[in-house]
């Protein structure tokens, strides 16, 4: 079979270092790896077997925990959302995943079940975030509930996650970590509170299990830090080949909507890579790829299933030569910010037809 074009190749070492890396920020806590979205696209099986000594799994959808099972992993997962509906509670059950809880729709859901199952439950509570959980006024009422039912293990567990740890808002993380400590205080049961960024910024937020996600798979939760300086690997290396080369005189224009003319003659390498696979359409001209190891610059839009890379000032490349488009040495963090999004988007809108490939 020939080689397909774009792949996505994955680092399953550099998975491991930055788990260890982690686990070394984050000594006395234990590890539920995040690993929704296919596992930020890097693979959800690739990844759970490359971090089988994670103290457990995060998914948001009750699928993601499915294929874990199906492929034979009896770690703990945890449905970061709970569930939706009885079918989806009974899902759960069969499966022994842990649930959050974080509206009174999954209370009554759970007071409703007869099953034989205990589940094991975090309550998500809203210090900030906004988004789910419960506030602080409807806790107590939740609580009760919960504590009524006879099939929650005991005690109930608690969670919550920090909007702007990220942008190291230590003023905003400070008042989460302050109002979720106030609402648990006494309370038995373990805690959760920090994502990668809360992980790598805010040891007060550290807490019984941390959930990284994105310094799993080494890429920088942070503007102001790059990866290696968090001592984080990038897993991912998305590349692919050069299919023509291209000369164009001076003043000519390149691509759709001729965003970009050419100052002077110049030699252009067309790489079988564009919006199709996941790159980002909004990636300018000029954005870095590396071209046999070599940086070089993005001309004009890019296509579909191509884009153009001037070549001129470089050792000129053959067709079939390989281009990175990220991965070590060309971090998705700077993708990103010529392209105005995150990493998180870039790493997991990798398209289906992207060939993943662990090693
Ligand atoms: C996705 C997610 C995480 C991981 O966040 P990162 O920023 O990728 O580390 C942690 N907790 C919850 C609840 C999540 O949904």
């Amino acid at each position: 079979m020939q080689r397909p074009v774009i792949r996505a190749i994955i680092d399953t070492a550099a998975l491991r270092a930055n788990l260890a890396r982690i686990r070394s920020v984050a000594p006395r806590a234990r590890v539920l790896a995040v690993i929704k979205a296919n596992a930020y696209g890097h693979g959800i099986l690739h990844v759970a077997r490359a971090l089988e000594t994670a103290d457990g799994f995060g998914v948001a959808r009750l699928e993601e925990g499915i294929a874990l099972r199906a492929a034979g992993c009896r770690r703990p997962v945890v449905l970061l959302e709970g569930v939706l509906g009885a079918e989806q509670l009974a899902g759960a059950a069969v499966h022994g995943f842990e649930l959050v809880v974080h509206t009174p729709e999954q209370v009554a859901l759970l007071e409703h079940w007869r099953g034989a199952h205990e589940f094991r439950v975090w309550v998500k509570i809203d210090t900030g975030m906004h988004r789910l959980g419960f506030r602080p006024g409807e806790l107590p009422a939740a609580l009760d509930r919960l504590r009524a039912c006879p099939r929650i293990r005991a005690p109930l567990n608690f969670m919550t996650h920090l909007a702007n740890a990220d942008a190291r808002d230590e003023a905003f993380t400070t008042q989460q970590l302050t109002v979720f400590a106030g609402l648990t205080a006494g309370l038995p049961g373990e805690r959760s509170i920090a994502n990668s960024a809360g992980i790598l910024g805010f040891q007060a937020a550290h807490s019984d299990w941390v959930r990284p996600g994105l310094a799993l798979y080494g890429a920088s939760p942070f503007d102001d830090a790059d990866a290696p300086s968090l001592g984080l690997v990038p897993a991912m290396s998305l590349v692919t080949r050069v299919i023509a080369l291209k000369h164009v005189a001076a003043g000519e224009t390149v691509g759709y909507g001729a965003t970009w003319r050419a100052p002077a003659d110049t030699l252009l390498a067309i790489a079988a890579a564009g919006y199709g696979d996941g790159y980002p359409r909004s990636a300018d001209s000029g954005t870095p790829v590396l071209v046999n190891g070599a940086l070089a610059g993005i001309a004009g839009r890019v296509s579909m299933d191509m884009m153009a890379i001037d070549v001129t000032r470089m050792p000129r490349p053959a067709v079939g030569d390989p281009v990175q488009l990220w991965g070590p040495g060309l971090p998705v963090e700077q993708i990103a910010a010529r392209a105005g999004t995150i990493s998180y988007e870039l790493l997991c809108r990798v398209s289906q037809r992207v060939h993943l490939e662990a090693h």
